[in-house]
C-alpha cells in the first residue's frame, strides 16, 4: 500500500485550492472543528483554534487518512511548529467566514465549488 508523504506546516498553509473556512458554534454538537467534503474547513471560535485549523488542514491535505494517523501527524507538527508557523496559521483565519445562522454545512460546499 502506498503511503503518502508526510506534511510540513508549510504544505497545510500553502494548501491549493485553498480550503474554505468558516467559524461556527459547534461544541454543543461535540467537535470543535470539522472538514467536510474536500475543501471547508468548520471551527468554533470558542476554543484555541490553530491547532484545530492545522488538524483539519491535515485533513484536508490527505484525505484518506484516518483519524488515528491525522492525530499522529497533528502532534508531530504542532511540536516544533515555531511562533511564525502559529502565526502564518492565525493568518489564515484572516479570511474565515462567520457562519450567519442559516445553512448547513453540505450547503457550505456548494458555494465552495463556484
Ligand atoms: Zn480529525
Amino acid at each position: 500500500m502506498p503511503t503518502e508523504a508526510a506534511l510540513t506546516i508549510e504544505t497545510c498553509l500553502k494548501l491549493s485550492p485553498r480550503p474554505k473556512i468558516v467559524f461556527m458554534p459547534t461544541l454543543r454538537q461535540g467537535f470543535d472543528g470539522s472538514s467536510v467534503g474536500n475543501n471547508v474547513i468548520t471551527l468554533d471560535p470558542r476554543v484555541s483554534v490553530i491547532r484545530t485549523l492545522l488538524h483539519e488542514l491535515i485533513h484536508v491535505a490527505r484525505p484518506l487518512w484516518s483519524e488515528r494517523r491525522v492525530i499522529l501527524e497533528e502532534r508531530r507538527l504542532w511540536k516544533p511548529a515555531t511562533w511564525q508557523d502559529k502565526a502564518e496559521l492565525y493568518k489564515m483565519l484572516g479570511r474565515a467566514h462567520i457562519w450567519t445562522g442559516e445553512g448547513t454545512v453540505p450547503e457550505l460546499i456548494e458555494e465552495n465549488v463556484q
